[in-house]
């Protein structure tokens, strides 16, 4: 199996991330990619892009060195209720909308609060996918969030960076996948690419996913058809 579209991207928009957009498709045209996501933080994370960035975002081209380009948002849940940190009007000019928990934003809170707060970023409309939910110190009731994603066609995002980046990530994520598997919920595969190597690094996952036996029927990114195919449907579901 191979995975040939990466929907989690970093460029130095960011603020602490250190490619951009051209050199992240560069390295992703090298490595034989159909498409990637650029997805730099939502307003409201310290050192992220003024708004200003996702309204001319459009500027991009839609291709670059042969490569198919999002234009894309991580979102930044910011209170227990799920909100998020970017206007809808914004959002509704986006490709692909990530939501995630981060400890800069927000103070963690209960597992009930998390899963409240999860189910309630599933519901927004615009929100396509549930970032690096395999963060222990945001914990949630595994069942209750991953039945809302299915139930309202979203994804859940199995991040590679997470194995690193956030202690304890791997334990869950494979609580979680097996989950996935399980209740037939669609996963979306991605690196969290903070620099342009890292575009289209999914060792850890691909490793996970093999122990777990999990179904490629459900992984979402594996062609840059399945991906818009997919964004099309859900699309055309909420009238848009
Ligand atoms: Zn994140
Ligand atoms: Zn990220």
């Amino acid at each position: 199996m191979e995975i040939l579209v990466d929907m989690h991207c970093h460029s130095v928009a960011s603020g602490h991330a250190y490619s951009t957009i051209q050199e992240m498709a560069r390295e992703a045209s090298k490595k034989g990619m159909e498409m990637i996501a650029i997805t730099d933080h939502g307003v409201g994370m310290e050192g992220a892009p003024h708004i200003w960035h996702f309204g001319n975002i459009k500027t991009v081209p839609e291709e670059i060195d042969g490569v198919k380009i999002l234009k894309g948002v991580e979102a930044n849940i910011m209170d227990m209720n799920g909100s998020i940190d970017m206007p809808e009007e914004y959002l509704e000019k986006l490709d692909w909308v990530i939501a995630s928990f981060h400890d800069v934003c927000v103070s963690p809170g209960t597992v009930e609060q998390h899963t409240h707060a999860w189910i309630k970023a599933i519901e927004n409309p615009y929100v396509d996918a549930i970032g690096h939910s395999g963060n222990p110190v945001f914990c949630y009731d595994f069942d209750k969030v991953l039945k809302a994603v299915k139930a309202h066609n979203k994804l859940v995002e199995i991040n590679n960076h997470s194995f690193t980046a956030r202690v304890g990530s791997e334990v869950n994520c494979k609580i979680i996948a097996r989950k996935c598997k399980e209740l037939g919920v669609k996963i979306v595969v991605n690196s969290d690419a903070h620099i342009s190597f890292d575009v289209g690094k999914f060792d850890k996952v691909y490793k996970l996913l093999k122990e777990i036996d999990f179904p490629e029927e459900l992984i979402i990114n594996t062609s840059a058809q399945k991906l818009l195919n997919h964004l099309e449907l859900r699309k055309r579901s909420r009238g848009l």
